[in-house]
């Protein structure tokens, strides 16, 4: 048995990280002073967490100083499993805690960057979710991404293409500000819909993207473009993505050539870090513990361009 600190000490990345649910149910717990019921456990969708996140998280975070506290447990957690590069995301709707004011928002992004800036590479991405008003998106989006602070933009919700053409204008402004554009598609979704996105939005790296590992020309086409997958097992089993650990086809997309990074997703409902889920992998006999440990570094070295 591989055991969690062979990969602890690792420099590593964690790219698929929703900050508002990046960190241990046990530092959570305490900060909002309730325990959440039958919590983490395995769930049938993203239905039954939306229920929980409605129920119990989201109604609990009102105040900018929420934000900022669950953003800050979040990046704490990471340090605490040794990842060295977050690339986390910061829901747009967070503006809504900051009094509406965007002047506010991202001011306290850069109390938290200031604050982490020996510890962590902390790369704040802008996380956008399709269900959100989109007036407010529209306005608030621009002066984000203009702002500097934020080094990539992430699309989530629905993966279907059906309002997708609301958010275009938004992927082009961060190709011309050279922001990192990635989307969430392929959680649930097939191969054709990872392909759908990739080239609509010319996106640089996909959230999840599993569902590729259908098709093997959709593979070939991810390869051809160099897009990163950042794929989130332990995510995947918790919500019923895919059976089971053993059957992830992140070992078919890695063994094709594909570029992946492993990530948390959210770790308040999935409770396995970036170096916990490596053991779980190796444990699971999908890798060996030095091609975990190449993935690592791979993953490390597409920040160094
Ligand atoms: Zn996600």
């Amino acid at each position: 048995m591989i055991s969690v600190t062979d990969f602890v000490s690792l420099p590593k990345v964690d790219a698929h990280n929703h900050l508002n649910l990046g960190m241990r149910y046990a530092s959570y717990v305490p900060w909002a002073g309730f325990y959440i019921p039958d919590f983490p456990r395995k769930m049938s969708g993203l239905e039954e967490m939306h229920d929980v996140i409605g129920m119990y998280t989201r109604t609990r975070t009102r105040t900018a100083k929420d934000a900022q506290d669950l953003i800050t447990l979040s990046i704490q957690d990471a340090i605490a499993d040794g990842v060295t590069i977050l690339e986390g995301s910061i829901d747009i709707s967070f503006v809504h805690h900051c009094n509406n004011n965007i002047d506010t928002f991202l001011t306290m992004i850069e109390k938290i960057l200031s604050k982490f800036s020996n510890s962590i590479t902390f790369l704040p991405e802008l996380g956008m979710g399709k269900t959100f008003d989109k007036l407010k998106i529209k306005k608030w989006a621009p002066a984000c991404m203009e702002s500097g602070l934020f080094k990539s933009i992430d699309l989530y919700g629905p993966e279907v293409m059906e309002g997708i053409d609301e958010f275009k204008d938004i992927f082009d402004a961060a190709s011309r500000l050279n922001i990192k554009k990635k989307a969430h598609v392929g959680e649930f979704s097939d191969a054709k819909s990872v392909r759908d996105f990739i080239e609509y939005f010319d996106l640089d790296e996909v959230q999840h993207g599993i569902g590729a590992a259908q098709d093997e020309k959709v593979i070939e086409f991810i390869k051809q473009r160099n897009v990163r997958l950042n794929i989130t097992p332990a995510s995947n089993v918790m919500l019923s993505a895919v059976p089971s650990l053993e059957e992830h086809p992140i070992k078919k997309l890695v063994q094709s050539g594909v570029k992946v990074s492993i990530a948390t997703d959210d770790l308040l409902f999935f409770n396995r870090s970036v170096s916990e889920q490596c053991a779980d992998l190796v444990n699971a006999g999908l890798f060996t513990k030095q091609e975990v440990i190449t993935l690592l570094a791979n993953s490390v070295n597409d920040y160094k361009k």
